[in-house]
């Protein structure tokens, strides 16, 4: 048994509060962070932070939630709508998104939400004192609260704190844009342990710390004021089982098999992303054109299935690419289709999972264009729905999962022309080929899962407390 507690803190939350007739309704998440991390933070004293998703009209709401979620093991940090303005929106996904997936055209330096960003990473730091002793062992997720390592070392010396960024890390030059990097980098450096998906985050990473802050490394490590601080890497997984296991349920073959029907047993190509200009949607939607035009054999035989999550809408940037999808979409759909065949199949929605995996299980190809992507779950998960059946994954190189997923045919999403042949490759593929490529890939998919990779992360944090003289 554990000396010390662990506590698990987020942005959010595993769960989702909605308002159903002035009423709060408090379910869990089905992410698969919240089921990787179910078996810790369920367990004993253990603990989860993070913001609840919702602001409370008043008191008697807070209350509400607060006890709610303190049976099972969460604590809710509670946000002003000015905070998640300005710590969240403003600088977390107008500074921090852009700057780590390598677009810094599309970063919004602003003074105030840098002070509202470290103004909510406090907030985080004093709720994580009031229930945190020396012994514990606290896992800070992703780059909303990079600041939070370094705050929390502040005031409690020795304990083992872990740090996974589920996002990239851009080039060190790429990353010096901010004017506030130092900070950020010595935030994260208050860390024992620091992770990310691929080698490459781990190597800009650890560029940026000696090329900017000047420290040095020694074994991939980093001295910082006498500590040692790791850095590794550790590919993030799915919930395998859980996926596999809904792909063989008798209901979700059968809707499966009413997609495909409906489509009239077409050649489905599905993709599905939230909304963002990192998913590559618009080079996607220009290589399916391409398709068409160069190979009108597909002309009727082939319809794209693009599922877009709705997501931060609100601002610019995101609204005007929903506006550019919106219009290519169209322009394709009117130029190309007829009574019979609508080329693209495009929604702005979300799904549940049930009707998700019926269309990985319907799709015969996934294609993920990615022009920067930290992990992309999506395409692990269409992997785990094809046990036993056929399928093919386009994967772009420049997503994390391209370092394990060596298997799908992998494109530079930047090139039309690569997704275009990709896309002819894909679909005239033989059978044995697709068995072949896939069986490999499901055998990664299953072995590497969120599991394994909590484990991972949690076996190296223990080892450091170790090292460090102290229990875990
Ligand atoms: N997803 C979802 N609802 C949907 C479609 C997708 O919750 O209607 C999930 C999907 O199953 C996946 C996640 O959204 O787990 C997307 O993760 P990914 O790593 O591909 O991209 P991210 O959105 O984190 O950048």
């Amino acid at each position: 048994k554990q000396a010390g507690k662990i506590l698990i803190i987020s942005n959010r939350l595993p769960i989702k509060i909605e308002r159903q007739d002035e009423k709060l309704v408090i379910s869990a998440s089905e992410g698969g962070l919240a089921t990787g991390l179910g078996s810790i933070y369920n367990k004993d004293n253990n603990l989860w932070i993070g913001w609840p998703g919702i602001v409370p009209k008043d008191q008697a709401e807070k209350d509400f939630i607060t006890e709610t979620l303190s049976s099972l093991n969460l604590i809710p940090i509670f946000l002003t709508e000015e905070e998640i303005a300005g710590y969240y929106e403003g600088f977390s996904n107008e500074v921090l998104w852009p700057i780590s997936h390598y677009s810094p055209t599309y970063a919004n330096y602003n003074t105030d939400n840098w002070h509202c960003y470290q103004t909510v990473n406090q907030k985080f730091a004093d709720l994580v004192q009031l229930h945190c002793s020396n012994e514990d062992t606290v896992w800070i997720h992703d780059y909303q609260l990079m600041l939070l390592p370094h705050m929390i070392r502040q005031k409690k010396e020795n304990i083992a704190i872990g740090y996974f960024q589920h996002i990239p890390f851009p080039p060190d030059e790429v990353f010096r844009s901010i004017p506030w990097r130092d900070e950020l980098l010595r935030g994260i450096l208050g860390a024992d342990l620091i992770a990310f998906h691929t080698f490459n985050d781990t190597q800009h990473f650890l560029d940026a710390c000696t090329h900017i802050l000047g420290l040095s490394i020694f074994n991939n490590n980093l001295q910082v004021s006498g500590r040692t601080v790791y850095v590794e890497v550790y590919p993030m997984g799915i919930d395998f089982e859980k996926f596999n296991a809904l792909s063989k349920k008798k209901a979700i073959k059968a809707r499966s098999r009413e997609i495909r029907e409906h489509f009239s047993n077409r050649k489905i190509i599905v993709s599905v992303d939230r909304l963002d200009y990192s998913k590559g949607i618009l080079p996607r939607i220009a290589a399916f054109e391409d398709l068409l035009l160069r190979h009108p054999e597909w002309k009727g035989q082939v319809v794209l299935y693009m599922l877009v999550v709705p997501s931060r809408d609100t601002v610019d940037q995101y609204k005007r690419l929903k506006d550019e999808i919106d219009r290519k979409v169209g322009n394709i759909n009117a130029a190309y289709g007829n009574n019979d065949w609508t080329p693209i199949v495009y929604f702005y929605t979300s799904y549940p999972v049930e009707e998700l995996v019926a269309l990985y299980r319907a799709a015969d190809i996934c294609l993920v264009t990615s022009v920067r992507d930290g992990m992309n779950l999506v395409s692990k998960e269409y992997i785990a729905c094809k046990e036993q059946t056929d399928g093919v994954l386009i994967l772009s190189e420049l997503a994390g999962a391209s370092k394990e997923l060596i298997d799908a045919i992998q494109i530079n999403p930047h090139s039309i022309d690569q997704i275009r042949d990709a896309l002819s490759q894909a679909l005239t593929m033989p059978k044995e080929e697709q068995h072949e490529r896939m069986a490999a890939s499901i055998a990664l998919v299953k072995k590497f899962n969120i599991h394994h990779w909590v484990d991972l992360f949690f076996t190296k944090l223990k080892e450091i407390k170790m090292q460090q003289g102290k229990d875990f």
